[in-house]
């Protein structure tokens, strides 16, 4: 009930507005955030690189108000590939449709998307397109494919709590599209998404058996002990090598997790958000853990008493 409250806080523009502007919910909201700026996430991604991690750069924002706004998305994005082309650095980009205009208008998206991939496969760089709420699950597997179709640079993110998510994986492997496995961070229906944690756990472990032994580079994204060790086993019994596919992890989250899988010479990379955008992105981080929102809350209060005095 929790993590339903507070995935539907996530869509308040009011509280948006409130956290945002507010200092003590920016300082905690920087725990998972690498910075507003470029210049804090390309820090990061460089320190990141030092310690034998990889990164994906994702400029915060999502379900762009206008044109202007959804061009603007693709023009940093534009930058950041320049950037991290100059920067030597080693990492790829993660966006989202609805940061590029899916919902005002199609074919804008669509161009959007196309000159960013270009932009990628110019430097030899790949886009990941991340999975938003199910409404746009469809839309983003076609968009996909399509741009897969004119270019490898580009890849999608399928979620284990989807019911749908086993049949996509076949269909996306069948075009050798890339993958990222993640359980789902949004509110969903039990019409469209398993409701019981465990179904959602016995499905990425079905939809990772999947994706390793199909030859295509994938990323299996999640910080949950019992997923990276079902995914360890099985790649170690089919003779899948450790170069073969990579952990992924969101910045700030289980960094002690992080280093032990470099420690053992597994492939992981570090999915690093950046940007002024950042409520709904840190609303979904307090929803996956309920010691988040004890320590948001603990900063909040301690905010408070140093504003009244
Ligand atoms: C690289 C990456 C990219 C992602 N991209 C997408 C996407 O495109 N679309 C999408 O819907 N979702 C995405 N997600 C989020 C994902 O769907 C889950 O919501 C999130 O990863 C939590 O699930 P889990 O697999 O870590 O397992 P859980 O069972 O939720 O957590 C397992 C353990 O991980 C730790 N943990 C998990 N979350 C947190 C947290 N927020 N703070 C502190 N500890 C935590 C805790 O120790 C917890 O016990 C992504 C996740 C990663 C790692």
């Amino acid at each position: 009930m929790l993590r339903t409250a507070l995935l539907h806080m996530s869509e308040s523009p009011g509280l948006a507005r409130f956290v945002l502007h507010h200092g003590p919910s920016r300082r905690v909201a920087m725990r998972f955030v690498a910075g507003e700026g470029l210049d804090q996430a390309v820090s990061a991604a460089r320190a990141l690189n030092h310690a034998g991690r990889m990164v994906s750069l994702d400029y915060l924002g999502e379900n762009v108000a206008d044109e202007a706004g959804a061009r603007r998305a693709a023009g940093i994005y534009m930058a950041i590939f320049d950037r991290i082309a100059a920067e030597k650095l080693d990492a790829n980009v993660s966006l989202k449709l609805t940061q590029l205009g899916l919902d005002l208008d199609e074919a804008l998206c669509q161009g959007l998307l196309e000159e960013i991939v270009a932009r990628a496969a110019g430097h030899g760089n790949f886009v990941r397109i991340d999975m938003e709420g199910s409404a746009y699950t469809r839309r983003t597997i076609d968009f996909c494919k399509r741009m897969r179709a004119k270019s490898p640079a580009v890849g999608t993110v399928l979620q284990s709590y989807l019911y749908r998510t086993e049949q996509d994986a076949k269909d996306l492997i069948r075009i050798g599209c890339r993958i990222r496995l993640c359980k789902g961070a949004y509110k969903e229906p039990p019409s469209v998404a398993f409701p019981k944690k465990a179904d959602v756990d016995a499905n990425y472990i079905k939809v990772m058996q999947i994706l390793l032994p199909s030859g295509i580079y994938h990323g299996i994204a999640t910080h949950d002990p019992r997923m990276i060790g079902a995914t360890k086993e099985f790649a170690a019994k089919n003779n899948i090598s450790r170069d073969q596919f990579e952990f992924q992890m969101l910045y700030g989250i289980r960094t002690d997790l992080q280093e032990q899988l470099v420690r053992e010479g597994y492939r992981l990379r570090v999915y690093v958000p950046f940007g002024q955008d950042w409520f709904p992105y840190f609303m979904r981080r307090l929803a996956e853990r309920p010691a988040n929102l004890t320590f948001f809350l603990r900063n909040l209060f301690r905010g408070n008493q140093s504003h009244a005095a």
